[in-house]
């Protein structure tokens, strides 16, 4: 780590609404986010958003659901 170019930036413990926490750098003590990588709609599938493959159409036909 070279020190001198970004004299406040450390390592943080970022803490996320669903209890997730990880490590980050920033030049705050500590961070509090709504929503990480661990319960982001894009990397959980969660949200229709991603449906650009046709995933929840194939989901829907395969269960009957339309
Ligand atoms: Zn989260």
């Amino acid at each position: 780590m070279k020190e001198g170019i970004h004299p406040n930036y450390k390592k943080t413990t970022v803490t996320c609404a669903c209890g997730n926490t990880f490590e980050t750098g920033s030049v705050k003590d500590e961070l509090r986010v709504e929503i990480c990588s661990e319960c982001h709609p894009f990397f959980t599938g969660r949200q229709k958003f991603i449906d650009k493959g046709g995933r929840v159409d194939k989901f829907k036909k395969k269960y009957g659901i339309e």
